[in-house]
């Protein structure tokens, strides 16, 4: 909660600006190289670019022809309220993981526990996870079809003057 904030400052002293609730489309580029962003609210003219994407990031690539292997977990946490002592700010076992919030509280999991949405990506993208899914195998479940709503997932090449299925969901709300 306060990285965030902290790095959009520096962008902002260092001459930058930030644009939130600002989605980016696709990519323009001149002569094979980058030359701007199509957002949401127009074309950012630039040289260059960080794609930062989280669970969006294999399906934006997608859109101009990169590979980008990806897989996602849906998994569960408990919020534990602050109050708790004896617990360092991040603390990783076999059995349980367990994070310091900036409120004082923890987020704790169990560790690797999660499930497998189906989703066109992920039998894509198979040949590299199934054997870290088998050697988990343990730890997860075969999820729903969460991933497939969500649509971050998808195979579909979107159009750059409509709205793409990043703005129809923009917080996937595990
Ligand atoms: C409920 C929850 C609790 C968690 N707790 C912990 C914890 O206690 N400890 C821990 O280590 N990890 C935790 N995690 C995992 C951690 O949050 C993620 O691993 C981490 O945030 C991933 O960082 P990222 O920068 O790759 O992606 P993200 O943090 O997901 O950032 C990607 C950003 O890109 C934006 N974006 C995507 N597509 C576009 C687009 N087309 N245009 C513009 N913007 C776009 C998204 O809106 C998002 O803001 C938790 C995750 C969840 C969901």
């Amino acid at each position: 909660s306060q990285a965030a904030p902290a790095v959009a400052r520096a962008i902002v002293q260092l001459g930058g600006t930030v644009h939130q609730n600002c989605a980016a489309r696709g990519i323009e580029t001149e002569g094979g190289r980058l030359c701007g962003v199509l957002t949401e609210s127009g074309t950012i003219r630039t040289k260059a670019a960080v794609l930062a994407g989280g669970a969006w990031a294999s399906s934006f690539c997608r859109q101009f022809g990169f590979r980008f292997p990806q897989a996602s977990i849906r998994s569960s946490i408990l919020s534990v309220s602050p109050g708790a002592g004896g617990l360092p700010d991040a603390l990783h076992t076999a059995k349980i993981s367990a994070t310091r919030r900036g409120d004082g509280g923890y987020t704790l999991a169990i560790s690797g526990r999660g499930r497998v949405d189906v989703t066109p990506q992920q039998l894509r993208f198979a040949s590299q996870f199934v054997p870290m899914f088998l050697k988990r195998w343990r730890s997860l479940a075969p999820g729903g079809l969460q991933g497939v709503r969500s649509g971050h997932e998808t195979l579909q090449r979107w159009r750059l003057d409509r709205p793409t299925p990043m703005e129809r969901m923009r917080i996937l709300d595990p």
